[in-house]
């Protein structure tokens, strides 16, 4: 390994932005979701525990020759960039320039376990490599990773305490829907049975749970099961985060295969709104007290954010608000939302003047459902 390099994965979800990124594993172990085209044509691997370890002792190594140029108050700029521009390589610049910023404008307590699914580790490695970021990075004071649910459901209760103890602290896992038969058409390779069974060992072992859920993901035909399924997870789990990911049919994806086929039609873009609605109506604020984050600038409404036992009420009358809007308002604020603005709907005047003319303009002159779904995907086509 060359030195003074780390490696890092591709992504990292939107709540990691700050994050410290160790790469344990590289690519998906299962890459098979129809929806998905991260990890396409590649292979996995799992990285050596003692390459993941020297890997965060570069990261520590570095840490600390940055903050040996702490002088009064302020970072010595000068001598920060007489060492950037010695390191040997434009990777081990890219490195040092990674812990640089997340040492000035990142989270200096988080870091985030790369890539799709770093649970599938054995857990004494797994257990080995936390232990190594608690011991040479003691300032961390949250550790990530993500986990697909049929891989935590095989864990066993004792070997989530021990990742617990050794120092992790929060598993993002991609439910995408609580619904089999959605799990099953978009080749998901996990149940309703293994995100109960996963997420509720995750929460007995005290590590968070984040859980991501895919409005729209089953189409027209299973929309109702895709949010009546979903929130029967929710309410059996009680996960500390449900993060929304409004699904959006990608150009290449395996789902483009499915609608040719005819089995798989996708909803408009106010349908999938309405399915969130109805998952929430679904949920039992007596039964759970986790967030609800809409975190993604793919989903419709950014201000559907709240807990589920207190803001439940308000989250739906926040949606009933905007459904009651005329079509024209509905489908200005649709537009102006796709075209990137992250704004509520009751701001569009904050727009330029220009762009509010060309979302009136559009809004008004396009009066076929297929052509608008079309404009909109467009915009929502580009979205990571
Ligand atoms: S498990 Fe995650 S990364 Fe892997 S294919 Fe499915 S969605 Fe993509």
């Amino acid at each position: 390994m060359e030195q003074g390099i780390f490696q890092v994965g591709p992504i990292r979800p939107p709540s990691e932005a700050n994050s410290l990124l160790l790469r344990v594993t590289e690519n998906c172990p299962w890459n098979k979701c129809k929806f998905c085209m991260l990890y396409k044509n590649t292979s996995f691997h799992v990285r050596p525990v003692a390459e993941v370890k020297k890997d965060i002792d570069v990261m520590a190594e570095y840490r600390d020759r940055i903050l040996s140029h702490w002088r009064n108050g302020d970072y010595d700029m000068a001598a920060i960039q007489r060492e950037y521009q010695s390191m040997p390589t434009d990777e081990a610049k890219m490195c040092y320039q990674m812990v640089f910023t997340w040492l000035t404008e990142g989270n200096k307590q988080a870091i985030f376990l790369q890539d799709a699914n770093t649970m599938v580790l054995r857990p004494e490695w797994l257990v080995e490599i936390v232990s190594h970021v608690r011991t040479r990075l003691p300032e961390i004071q949250r550790i990530t990773s993500y986990g697909r649910a049929n891989t935590l459901a095989r864990i066993s209760p004792e070997d989530f305490k021990l990742l617990r103890a050794a120092g992790l602290d929060r598993i993002h896992s991609g439910y995408e829907s609580g619904s089999d038969k959605v799990l099953e058409l978009i080749g998901k390779g996990a149940t309703q049975e293994d995100e109960i069974i996963g997420g509720k060992k995750v929460k007995a072992a005290n590590i968070e749970l984040s859980i991501y859920f895919m409005p729209g993901v089953g189409g027209k035909a299973l929309s109702n099961e895709n949010a009546t399924e979903t929130a029967k997870v929710i309410n059996e789990v009680n996960p500390d985060f449900v993060r929304l990911r409004t699904f959006i049919l990608r150009s290449g994806s395996l789902m483009e295969e499915l609608r040719a086929s005819g089995k798989y039609q996708e909803q408009r873009d106010i349908e999938k709104l309405v399915e969130i609605r109805k998952m929430l109506a679904h949920i039992d604020p007596k039964r759970v007290t986790g967030k609800l984050t809409s975190d993604h600038i793919i989903n419709l409404l950014e201000e559907v954010s709240g807990y589920l036992n207190t803001d439940l009420y308000d989250m739906l009358e926040y949606i009933d608000a905007f459904l009651a809007l005329p079509e024209l308002e509905q489908k200005k604020y649709q537009l102006a939302r796709r075209m990137g603005f992250p704004l509520d709907w009751k701001y569009l005047y904050r727009m330029q003047p220009y762009d509010q003319t060309r979302v009136e303009e559009l809004s008004k002159n396009i009066v076929d459902e297929k052509e608008w779904e079309a404009l909109l995907h467009r915009f929502t086509d580009r979205y990571i």
